[in-house]
């Protein structure tokens, strides 16, 4: 069974309810439908901790993190919320996706 967690920008919070990478998690559809004919379970559906937060100088962020490796996750989907609209990711995904990547943790660009 493979386990996966989806991580997206504090700032889409404002106006993001998660229904679109939700509706594409329940349909296996864009970004995970390489999960169809698979068992999968979502084991978190999480936000950054805002612009300048990394893992390096976030000690919540890295809590953060390091639950979703103790959760298991195997896989981290970034939503298309991580980038901006010329399509260049946000640094501080970045170094999140290189932390993960460390630790062992699959990322993939893209959710819906
Ligand atoms: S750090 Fe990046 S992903 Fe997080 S709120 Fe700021 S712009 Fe969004």
């Amino acid at each position: 069974m493979k386990r996966v967690a989806m991580f997206n920008c504090l700032k889409a919070n404002e106006v993001c309810a998660g229904a679109a990478c939700m509706k594409a998690w329940e349909t296996k559809t864009r970004s995970f439908t390489v999960y169809r004919g698979e068992e999968a379970v979502l084991t978190a559906f999480a936000r950054c901790n805002g612009c300048g937060n990394t893992p390096e100088n976030s000690a919540g962020l890295k809590e953060k993190l390091e639950r979703l490796v103790s959760e298991g996750t195997e896989v981290v989907h970034f939503g298309v919320c991580t980038r901006n609209k010329e399509g260049k990711e946000c640094p501080a995904i970045t170094q999140i996706g290189e932390w993960l990547d460390v630790h062992g943790v699959e990322v993939v660009r893209g959710t819906h």
